[in-house]
């Protein structure tokens, strides 16, 4: 059976009618086909800018019953305005060993050329597809930078309001003061000692306290509350936290005051076996955070050691190691630890290629790990003080600087005025006008130059800020939050044959 389908929209005046769409669409039948059933499909007034219309949902109904091997239609468009609706439809087509041919238009997918037309759609279409897809991804990773609400559900504590911010509509977080009491509870019950989440459930649940309309608490539910940083006030010891664990943290360090809550983004489920956390980012978010960062802290360690029994223990007993490097054949040295003759251990860092396989020779004297992590310490509190004073220098300094960096632009900017008047008012001779072109060039490189260097200026400023808030916390700092500082600080330490070692900074 053959088809004809024609379509005319109710938009579009002028346009070709059903009757005469039907009388070209017939013309092109050969003539061994004239003796075939030729079935007539209509759509009056349908939009071919999606594929919701009646007549030809009942013709792709017959294509895929197999009762139809043609189809013949007026122009290409009839068929959809969307050339991604278009080249699906054309698969449907292909897929049922249909042909299709157009009246109007050279195309047949029977002949070569007609495939290669279709090969072609194929690929624009792709290229149409990526292209929406790259802008989604744009927008999508703009807006989280700043922020915004992502969709998704509802968080257990805040409403959603809509809001526009930057121009965007997006919704914020509202408190919602019921739910932030139990929120409370949560985190106070979980960072307490001796409690499980199944405990917290059993409490939540019998006290009757529901996360949502007739469902229970369970310890999975829990632990997602837990693990969100959109509760928390978050500080410097939460930005530790994340940058330990690898996440791309958007806001700089200074940002982290205590204040705002903050949202992961990036895959919902970490890898959690492999405790790999490199996909997500962090960033601040624009509502205030609710529980303080000790208590929410305790409970994010509490999750992790339930989660990690074991393995970890050797690469916590120092925070420098994974760092420490054999000056003798480049190994990763290791903590080994030995017990002393009161029980307690002296830990030590070893090369493996020493210890197991005797391929290397290390180092001639034993390098306990308190000695090199007091050392460390006292390179890293001179390195942050020195850093922090050239900082404060600087901030003196920079003012009058930058200022007068100003000056100068201002002064560019006035020449090239000037230089632009004389373009205007003057008749301008040929000699003049390449003078004129040389000084605006000059000008332009001189201002791109000294927009560059206040550019680089700003960045090296926070950067020694940055350094100056690790100062602030290295003083204070516990051992994740020395981790931290160190792999921020530190690229490697390389300890040498003699014993003597060697610090490679990151700034
Ligand atoms: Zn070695």
């Amino acid at each position: 059976m053959i088809a004809i389908y024609a379509r005319q929209s109710v938009e579009r005046e002028n346009s070709v009618s059903i009757e005469t769409q039907i009388d070209y669409c017939k013309a092109v039948l050969k003539p061994h086909e004239k003796q075939e059933t030729v079935k007539i499909y209509k759509d009056q007034g349908a939009s071919g800018s999606n594929t919701d219309r009646a007549g030809f949902k009942e013709m792709i109904k017959d294509i895929k019953n197999g009762s139809i091997n043609k189809v013949i239609t007026y122009k290409l468009d009839r068929i959809s305005r969307s050339l991604n609706d278009f080249v699906g439809i054309l698969q449907i087509f292909k897929e049922n060993g249909v042909e299709f041919v157009s009246s109007q238009e050279a195309f047949d997918t029977s002949s070569v050329y007609g495939d290669l037309i279709l090969k072609m759609l194929i690929v624009f279409a792709e290229f149409e597809r990526t292209s929406i897809i790259n802008r989604i991804k744009d927008a999508y990773s703009k807006r989280s930078d700043i922020g915004l609400y992502m969709g998704g559900r509802r968080q257990y504590g805040f409403n959603l309001k809509d809001d526009f911010i930057n121009g965007i509509q997006t919704k914020i977080l509202v408190p919602n003061e019921n739910e932030l009491q139990q929120i409370v509870y949560i985190f106070n019950y979980y960072s307490a000692k001796n409690t499980s989440l199944r405990s917290l459930a059993k409490s939540l649940n019998s006290n009757n306290i529901q996360p949502s309309n007739g469902t229970l608490w369970s310890s999975s539910k829990l632990s997602t509350i837990i693990k969100n940083p959109v509760y928390v006030k978050a500080d410097f010891n939460v930005y530790s936290y994340y940058k330990i664990k690898g996440v791309k943290i958007i806001n700089n360090a200074e940002l982290f005051n205590g204040t705002y809550g903050a949202r992961l983004y990036g895959r919902t489920t970490h890898n959690s076996a492999l405790d790999d956390w490199s996909d997500m980012k962090l960033v601040l978010g624009r509502h205030k955070g609710i529980i303080n960062s000790d208590i929410w802290l305790k409970c994010q360690l509490k999750l992790d050691k339930n989660k990690s029994l074991g393995p970890s223990v050797s690469n916590k007993s120092s925070y420098i190691s994974g760092n420490i490097i054999c000056g003798s054949c480049g190994s990763l040295m290791t903590t080994v630890k030995s017990p002393k003759s009161d029980g307690s251990f002296r830990r030590y860092f070893i090369c493996p290629q020493k210890s197991h396989k005797k391929n290397c020779c290390g180092c001639d004297c034993t390098i306990y790990a308190d000695d090199l992590e007091n050392f460390i310490d006292k390179c890293i509190y001179e390195k942050l003080l020195q850093i922090k004073s050239n900082y404060e220098k600087n901030c003196a300094l920079s003012k009058t600087y930058i200022n007068q960096i100003k000056l100068h632009l201002k002064d560019i900017q006035l020449q090239q005025n000037k230089l632009a008047d004389i373009v205007l008012s003057s008749s301008i001779n040929k000699d003049l006008l390449s003078t004129l072109n040389q000084k605006a060039h000059v000008l332009s490189l001189e201002k791109s130059s000294i927009l560059n260097t206040l550019k680089q200026f700003k960045a090296k400023k926070q950067s020694d800020l940055n350094s100056s808030i690790y100062f602030e916390n290295w003083l204070k700092a516990d051992f994740n939050q020395k981790k931290a500082i160190f792999q921020i600080l530190i690229k490697k330490v390389i300890i040498f044959k003699d014993g003597t070692c060697e610090i490679i900074w990151n700034i």
